[in-house]
């Protein structure tokens, strides 16, 4: 018998489950898929937009591997908690794999990057998504202007959340009070900002077309602006991704009224290049505006800064410069990039693996790439882990885990928990009038996971 802990149920967590129950290398195997939340999925509960379904719908694919009758669905557990290190979590499992993912913001790094009304992009997704670490946030949206700084496809969610009327979202399971909130807003021009050129730009097609077909939303872009871009002018040479960007960009550049005045519409977005953010504008009673320097190409790929600045008004600013992950208490970590070292899966301590000790997802090779990227990556670990299943099985000595991860100081929500969860969610939302809608505090998650009978 080989009992494994996966720490974490977002993507490359259920995929590595997955990956080892659907093998016959190990046939004895039991998987317990553990997570700090009651709720399962990771950033695709918490992360993906609302309003993308489909991606979404791959809660249903993620939900098959959890009823697998040899994996186990383990909530509210924290690994690292006192009483839960690593130490104690091999005393209960023969192997643990970290599939932490990597949520933590990137910071800027400039003057006035804390002023009110500027936030990592991390804490407004936080917010529409309900996660219960989120529960005190609130974003008014009173600003009407704002401003967006990073182009990848998390800044293309937010803008795109901001730029959404409530009404197209009340079909989602988003909370009501970022509901409530964006039927108030007062935001009309949304501005997404990236420092290097549109060619460069970290979106996909998909999301920066979708931009363009909101219902009343104009999306903007300057010419000249696209133009300073050399790859641009000439993309032949640019992977797939970039060139079809770049085809999407010129199209809303040749547009009659490209850069000129919206006509008829509610919002803009305003794709802005070859700015670098210096510094956020604004006194203690809030961000009123971001200072930047405009940049050009350097000839080797990057961009460098022209000495000419311009500011950008904005009483809301949303930072999506890139996500990290954070250290995990009894793990190596580097610095660098944010990760565990790793060979294959196989945490290295000092340049020797740790044994029993494994990563995968983005706590082990970064924050990028889509879900499915987690899957060839998760399988990987799953082979290092099951290619050394001889020398792992039967080595944990603290008997039944559940009661094991109990007497350590945490209180379990099992998959009859979870199921009462979605069952108080769907419930709350008929009430409302809506289809399912998250609860968006702790209190009332582990309310909700109580009126199950836990005990199976
Ligand atoms: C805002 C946003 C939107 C995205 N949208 C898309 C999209 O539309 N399409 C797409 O393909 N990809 C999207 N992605 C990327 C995708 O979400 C990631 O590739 C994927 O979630 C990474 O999987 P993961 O399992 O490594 O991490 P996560 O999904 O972050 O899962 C990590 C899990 O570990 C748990 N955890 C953390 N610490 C502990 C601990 N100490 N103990 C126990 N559990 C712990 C967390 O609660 C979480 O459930 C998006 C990413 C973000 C940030």
């Amino acid at each position: 018998m080989l009992r494994v802990a996966v720490i974490g149920s977002g993507p490359s967590g259920v995929y590595t489950a997955q990956s080892l129950v659907e093998q016959e290398i190990v046939p004895d195997i039991e998987v317990y898929v553990l997570d700090r939340l009651p709720c399962p999925y990771g950033l695709v509960r918490y992360g993906v937009a609302p309003d993308h379904e489909k991606i979404k719908s791959l809660q249903n694919n993620l939900r098959t591997v959890l009823e697998h009758p040899r994996v186990r669905f383990v909530g509210n557990v924290e690994a690292g908690a006192p009483g839960l290190g690593v130490e104690e979590l091999r005393e209960i499992f023969d192997a643990v794999v970290f599939c932490v993912g990597a949520a933590t913001d990137r910071h800027l790094g400039i003057p006035g990057e804390d002023l009110p009304g500027s936030h990592p992009a991390t804490d407004f997704v936080a917010w529409y998504s309900a996660h219960p670490d989120a529960a005190a946030t609130r974003f008014a949206l009173t600003a009407r202007s704002a401003v967006v700084i990073g182009v990848g496809n998390v800044a293309v969610d937010v803008a795109r959340m901001l730029s959404r009327a409530a009404a197209e979202l009340a079909a989602t399971d988003m909370p009501q009070g970022p509901l409530g909130a964006l039927a108030d807003s007062r935001v009309e021009d949304v501005w997404m900002v990236g420092r290097r050129g549109p060619s460069q730009a970290k979106f996909t097609t998909k999301e920066l077309r979708e931009l363009g077909s909101l219902p009343g939303t104009e999306v903007l872009v300057r010419p000249e602006e696209l133009a300073l871009d050399p790859a641009y002018r000439d993309p032949a040479g640019l992977p797939a991704v970039a060139r079809r960007n770049v085809e999407v960009l010129r199209g809303w550049a040749e547009r009659p009224n490209g850069g000129g005045a919206p006509v008829g519409r509610r919002r803009r977005i305003h794709l802005r290049f070859f700015l670098r953010p210096v510094e956020m504008l604004g006194d203690a009673g809030g961000v009123r505006a971001v200072r930047f320097e405009r940049t050009a190409p350097d000839g080797s790929g990057g961009v460098t800064g022209t000495g000419r600045f311009e500011e950008i008004e904005g009483q809301l600013v949303l930072r999506s410069v890139g996500y990290r992950g954070t250290p995990q208490p009894g793990l190596p970590f580097d610095e660098a990039t944010g990760t565990v070292p790793h060979t294959a899966g196989r945490v290295l301590a000092e340049g020797a693996p740790l044994p029993g000790v494994y990563v995968a997802g983005w706590i082990k090779r970064g924050p990028t790439g889509v879900i499915g990227t987690n899957r060839p990556c998760a399988k990987e670990t799953a082979q290092s882990l099951l290619a050394d299943a001889a020398t792992l099985a039967g080595r944990a000595t603290a008997g039944d885990p559940v009661a094991a991860l109990a007497r350590a100081g945490q209180r379990p929500v099992l998959w009859p928990g979870w199921l009462a969860i979605e069952a108080a969610e769907a419930e709350w939302g008929q009430g409302l009038g809506r289809g399912t809608v998250k609860l968006p505090d702790w209190a009332g998650l582990l309310a909700a996971a109580q009126a199950a009978d836990t005990s199976r």
